[in-house]
């Protein structure tokens, strides 16, 4: 079956579903291949359970008219997700980066759907999957599309804009971030550039951040810029106030605007200035783009602000690397609180740089005089390290309630896989 044929089957049914656990009746199931599963062995339950058909890629799985075999599933669902783009009439902007994508994707959902019937990543799918599941999911009433690109290795993102075809690009920054794949720094600005390569070669546009000068380097050659940052830009704010939740003040066309946000940490300054910049552009008004910011409240444990008893916590605990560790410690230390106390957990895909990068942390708290610190995770065994240390978030949990903290300004902060929320039910 042809790209073309299938596409006819999916206007027809236009569900896709990849989990044959959660088939709905008339969804198309595509059976993809994972590392301990083979989709193909779920196509026969998928149809039994009501979807109308099932694409795979084992001719023995095959059996009956409501097959579509093809070569290789994934590829196929890719293909499909790149060729629905194409009938699209609509503006696609793909938002890239190391830190900040789903903060960015959330507040620019806020701001245009506003005004546009706006269709987006859902959650983090910002992967190989994710991007063709979020294209295959925009309806015909879409006036807007936003697509988070993750990635690890370089070749990624070339290959999902190839796929979602933007028109609009923004690289919130490239940090240290998935060293692992990209070998350096330089690899990580390569990775994520590669979003800005497609948009020169396509004569797209680009939303950048003017304060990370690295990006104007990386922009080259790209017709037009719409810049954002603390000064030197078209869309300038600052933060505004060392309380525990960000508050912007704009200024665009001599006209100040303060946003109080949910936000806590001033490394979202570059996230909220960047929908201030995408909304201005769109025609969005001043007033419906404060409103919207300042509604969006995070979840997923992702910089989540929260009460517990006498305490305060930044929950922080969906990912960490030296660059947002760095940004968010430096966060505690300037806010005017008593009693700070920081739980942190470790940072992982670090790769050879594990080490020095833990040590470099252990040495920015003393710097910072920061005495009220406990560290969890294997990561931070060997480093010269005068703080308390537990081997897993759990221990630390067990300490806290034998020990609990109380009036006080916690972070608590940790990759996804160091699962540093555990320790919230200590408080
Ligand atoms: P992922 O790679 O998991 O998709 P992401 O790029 O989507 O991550 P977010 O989920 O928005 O990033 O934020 C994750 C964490 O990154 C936040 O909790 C915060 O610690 C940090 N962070 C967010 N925005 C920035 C920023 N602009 N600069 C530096 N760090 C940031
Ligand atoms: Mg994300």
């Amino acid at each position: 079956m042809t790209i073309r044929e299938l596409y006819e089957l999916y206007l027809k049914y236009p569900a896709v579903q990849t989990d044959s656990r959660k088939i709905k009746a008339g969804d198309i199931f595509f059976a993809l291949k994972g590392d301990n599963f083979n989709g193909n062995a779920f196509a026969a339950q998928a149809l039994a359970d009501g979807a109308a058909y099932a694409v795979v890629d084992e001719a023995a799985y095959a059996t009956g008219p409501q097959y579509v075999l093809v070569t290789d599933v994934l590829q196929t669902l890719q293909q499909l997700a790149a060729h629905h783009r194409l009938q699209l009439p609509i503006p696609v902007i793909a938002i890239t980066g190391s830190n900040g994508k789903t903060t960015t994707k959330e507040l620019l959902i806020a701001v245009l759907s506003a005004k546009y019937k706006t269709y987006a990543t859902e959650g983090n799918l910002n992967n190989h999957i994710g991007v063709p599941l979020t294209l295959l999911k925009i309806k015909p009433d879409a006036e807007f599309a936003i697509v988070e690109m993750g990635a690890s290795h370089i070749g990624e993102i070339a290959s999902y804009c190839r796929i979602a075809a933007p028109d609009y690009g923004l690289i919130t920054n490239c940090g240290k971030a998935h060293i692992e794949g990209f070998g350096s720094l330089e690899g990580v600005r390569k990775g994520k550039g590669e979003l800005y390569d497609f948009l020169r070669e396509f004569s797209g546009s680009i939303f950048r951040n003017a304060d990370l000068p690295y990006l104007s380097d990386m922009a080259r050659g790209i017709d037009e810029q719409v810049t954002y940052g603390t000064a030197n830009a078209e869309i300038i704010g600052r933060a505004t106030g060392h309380n525990l939740l960000l508050q912007v003040t704009i200024l665009t066309a001599g006209l100040e605007t303060q946003i109080q946000t949910q936000l806590v940490g001033d490394y979202n300054l570059a996230n909220v200035l960047a929908a201030v910049a995408v909304g201005e552009y769109f025609d969005v008004d001043i007033d419906t783009i404060k409103k919207a910011i300042e509604s969006y409240a995070p979840s997923n444990s992702r910089s989540q602000w929260l009460e517990k008893g006498t305490n305060k916590i930044i929950l922080d605990a969906y990912n960490a690397n030296p660059t947002s560790m760095k940004l968010a410690i430096e966060n505690i230390a300037q806010l005017e609180a008593d009693n700070k106390w920081l739980l942190l957990g470790a940072m992982k895909e670090m790769g050879e740089t594990a080490a020095a990068e833990h040590q470099a942390l252990i040495d920015l708290l003393q710097q910072l005089g920061l005495k009220q610190v406990i560290l969890t995770g294997a990561e931070y065994e060997g480093t010269r390290n005068p703080y308390p240390w537990f081997a897993t978030a759990q221990q630390l949990k067990d300490y806290l309630l034998q020990h609990p903290i109380q009036n006080a300004t916690l972070l608590i902060k940790g990759s996804r896989g160091s699962k540093m929320e555990t320790v919230l039910d200590a408080f």
